[in-house]
């Protein structure tokens, strides 16, 4: 029989990586608990119309990457549904926040999320159908300041901190801004006359676009079309007073906070609900796939979803890029030898076993790691096993339990030492 295998472009996470996971979601929980962000977990699938009207049918992840299906009703009372896995996760948050009235608070809603994201595409380095992705929105009335660019500066100064407690060196803030909806559209006006007389030369998704949506010619990848996209329009030139004098405070806020940036007039980011600033944090050690994260202001994506006005700003992080780069990095630094458990208990002779277990609950309650031999090994086995996954290993045998004096031995320096049973404790965790 053939074997099975985990899905093209999904794949299993393993210790000892599964611990660097851990370490970076640690550290996104600590930040945003500073900045005053509280947790949200959608549903992983949701009606697919919401990934249409809130992404936008002409995105790729809406016309070439979504997961799918029909949902078939299963009784008389209920009805076929479209359901998608989400691809991204800014709808779902903007959605929970329509459906629970959060905006009814006055307050701004500082939300964060962390898990699963699904799409159809080719896999490649840092580029998978299932990825996880780190992300948060600053969302709320406006009344509550929501649309205020000191909140994207916050947000982009958080980021800032973010990457630099993760440890991650050598990142590129690229900052642009695609304006208001009306700025929008006077751009993309002015894209499509310049496509007009060149299209023809450009590849078939430029040629479509540039009827559909002009601006997403800016996102091809195409080498041979990047001469003619180099020579478009700016879309600097379509914004008006407030959506330039918006930008400009962004800037000055981010300056007076000391977070390096660089302006990039083409990113108009893959997402059709952005206005105003879009960014992404970049990182050259990812090669093709060089994007840590992406993120803008979505000041009319509540309304497109039949919500309240409500402006926001949000990011969505790549962990599985932040996970490469940080492997990259520490390959290059000189590797920390791996450590193990505290100790190892190898009880001597299965009439030991729960004893063992007893004096491993003991020490485990301590707060120490501990791992459990078997009395059935003989000593040199469990010397072996021990020196694999522990720092330490301790002999428990009869005459160890009645006198309460235990032999242990470090494996780093190799000193096997006589421990009282009282003082084990102490000894482990030093
Ligand atoms: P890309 O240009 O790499 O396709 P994107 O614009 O589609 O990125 P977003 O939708 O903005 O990406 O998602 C935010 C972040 O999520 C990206 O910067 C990236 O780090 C990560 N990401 C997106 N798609 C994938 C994927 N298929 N596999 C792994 N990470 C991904
Ligand atoms: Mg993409």
């Amino acid at each position: 029989m053939a074997t099975l295998k985990a899905v093209r472009g999904t794949r299993d996470l393993l210790p000892p990586e599964t611990a660097l996971w851990n370490r970076i979601e640690t550290t996104a929980r600590r930040v945003f608990a500073r900045y005053n962000f509280g947790e949200i977990r959608t549903p992983v699938f949701e009606d697919t119309g919401l990934f249409a009207r809130g992404v936008g049918e002409e995105t790729d992840i809406v016309s070439k990457e979504m997961y799918t299906w029909e949902d078939r009703a299963r009784a008389q009372s209920e009805k076929t549904q479209m359901l998608t896995l989400r691809p991204e996760n800014t709808a779902g948050v903007v959605r929970a926040y329509i459906e629970h009235g959060l905006g009814e608070t006055g307050l701004l809603q500082k939300l964060y999320y962390i898990g699963p994201q699904f799409r159809r595409e080719r896999p490649q380095k840092g580029r998978y159908r299932q990825f996880s992705q780190i992300g948060a929105e600053v969302i709320g009335p406006v009344s509550a300041g929501s649309e205020s660019p000191l909140r994207d500066a916050e947000v982009l100064e958080m980021l800032a901190t973010l990457l630099d407690e993760l440890g991650i060196t050598g990142w590129t803030l690229e900052l642009n801004s695609v304006g208001s909806a009306a700025d929008r559209a006077k751009y993309n006006d002015a894209l499509r006359a310049a496509l007009e007389p060149v299209v023809g030369q450009m590849c078939a998704d430029c040629q479509r676009r540039a009827v559909t949506n002009p601006l997403r010619v800016l996102d091809c990848k195409v080498p041979q079309d990047q001469p003619i996209i180099e020579k478009l329009p700016v879309i600097a030139d379509s914004l008006d007073e407030a959506s330039k004098g918006h930008f400009a405070a962004v800037m000055a806020a981010l300056d007076a906070a000391g977070v390096p940036y660089t302006r990039n007039q083409r990113l108009v980011r893959g997402l059709d609900y952005y206005t105003r600033t879009t960014f992404e944090f970049t990182h050259g050690g990812l090669g093709a796939q060089n994007a840590l994260l992406g993120g803008g202001r979505y000041d009319g994506l509540s309304e497109m979803l039949g919500g309240p006005k409500a402006p926001g700003i949000g990011f969505a992080m790549g962990e599985d890029r932040l996970v490469l780069t940080l492997q990259a990095q520490e390959l290059n630094q000189s590797s920390t030898p791996r450590q193990g458990v505290d100790g190892f208990i190898a009880p001597i002779g299965e009439g030991m076993n729960i004893e063992a277990l007893k004096l491993a609950r003991e020490l485990r309650q301590t707060g120490l790691s501990i791992e459990l031999g078997e009395g059935s090994f003989r000593l040199k086995k469990s010397f072996e096993t021990a020196e694999k996954v522990a720092r330490r290993i301790v002999i428990l045998g009869e005459d160890e339990l009645q006198s309460g004096i235990l032999t242990v031995k470090t494996f780093a320096t190799g000193v096997q030492e006589k421990v009282s049973r009282a003082g084990l404790s102490g000894f482990l965790a030093s």
